[in-house]
């Protein structure tokens, strides 16, 4: 059982806290989409001829390229691979793309699973992180969505943002509430450096959210989702029973999956590999039929830190069985003393079989975890 990522480098603009790979010119996407399906190719061998049971199209912004392309890249996919009959085939959409056209046209290529970026309702809270879209056309494009029969939808809000009021933070939950989806993805604001908003942090134009605020609001999206029947199943995720990310569950279980597609990556259980980020260079090494990427072997250090990342941010945790069965003796005992403090702090709760954080443990995620690792 095996994933494939499709990374569709393009934007309509520059979201302001944004440092994902992504150009606003998109003169060249035929050509681009072709390299993918060349890649595609060249790397058949990648997944071992297993079943594929996840198709992921993210970014950039799959949804502003024009849906055949989209529909391409998955009977290229057929071609290649069996499929299995109820993949999940999922695109990322922006909420300016979810035209009736553009939804009609997803489903007959095969998507069954929209994950939208809506990321607040509030219409000032767009404009400040330069979204494309508005509040309006978030609500009328999901409603559709559902109209014509995809059931299976995602939202992204993010919290923390600079001078966001508790009371909006409420609001943009209550509306995901109402608009009856299966499934939510919630981040707290990060702000890096080298983006438009770290710019404006670094200048003192923009003050960050204390992280009192952040836990504040995390709080409340975790509390409201759990009395809405949602399962936190990872740290920013949230999902009604039956409708788990199956692309991201499987990523985070260890599962391979090949990275097609700028900046893209892949990992078939012993190495990952990462594609050029540029697409002038990616387009330019496939025409040549040269695979685009640079190879990582993992060494045992960095498999047993990336297994202790993914795990302990999510309901499965880290379990004692396959840190012994994969890992050996050596890494149990230390992983036995570095996590003993926090289960006697009480952020993370061991029942025998695996750890995972409680409530408290959730605010302290990244801390624990990298107190886990074994650096070299
Ligand atoms: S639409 Fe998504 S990928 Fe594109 S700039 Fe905005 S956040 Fe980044």
């Amino acid at each position: 059982m095996a994933g494939i990522y499709f990374h569709i480098p393009f934007c309509k603009q520059a979201c302001h806290y944004c440092d994902f790979h992504f150009s606003t010119n998109f003169r060249n996407v035929t050509q681009l989409v072709y390299a993918m399906k060349v890649e595609l190719r060249l790397r058949a061998d990648y997944v071992d001829s297993e079943l594929i049971e996840t198709i992921y199209f993210g970014g950039g912004t799959p949804s502003a390229i024009p849906p055949h392309l989209i529909g391409e890249l998955i009977d290229e996919v057929r071609q290649i691979h069996e499929v299995s009959k109820d993949a999940e085939i999922s695109l990322e959409a922006n909420p300016d793309d979810l035209t009736k056209e553009n939804l009609q046209a997803w489903k007959s290529y095969g998507i069954n699973r929209l994950s939208i970026g809506v990321q607040s309702f509030v219409d000032e809270h767009l404009k400040f992180m330069n979204r494309a879209h508005n509040s309006e056309e978030a609500i009328n494009g999901l409603t559709w969505a559902k109209e014509i029969g995809i059931t299976n939808i995602t939202m992204d809000l993010i919290y923390g943002i600079p001078n966001m009021t508790m009371e909006q933070w409420h609001s943009n939950l209550q509306t995901f509430f109402d608009l009856d989806l299966p499934h939510l993805s919630a981040y707290g604001l990060t702000i890096e450096d080298q983006t438009h908003l770290g710019h404006l942090v670094k200048t003192h134009q923009v003050q960050t959210e204390k992280d009192s605020n952040y836990n504040v609001q995390f709080e409340y999206l975790m509390n409201a989702t759990q009395a809405q029947g949602f399962d936190h199943y990872e740290i920013s995720n949230f999902g009604k029973p039956g409708f788990y990310s199956g692309h991201n569950t499987a990523y985070w279980l260890g599962k391979k999956y090949v990275g097609i597609g700028p900046s893209a990556h892949s990992f078939n259980g012993k190495e990952r590999s990462w594609n050029v980020a540029s697409n002038m260079k990616y387009t330019k090494l496939l025409k040549e039929e040269k695979l685009p990427s640079e190879i990582e072997n993992l060494s045992i250090n960095d498999q047993f830190n990336e297994y202790v990342l993914t795990r302990l941010r999510t309901i499965w945790g880290i379990e004692t069985r396959q840190i012994k069965t994969q890992f050996g003796d050596k890494f149990q005992n230390i992983l036995n003393s570095s996590i003993t403090p926090y289960v006697r702090s009480g952020h993370v709760l061991f029942d025998g079989v695996s750890y995972t954080l409680s409530t408290e443990g959730k605010y302290l995620a990244d801390k624990i975890s990298s107190d886990l690792f074994v650096i070299d």
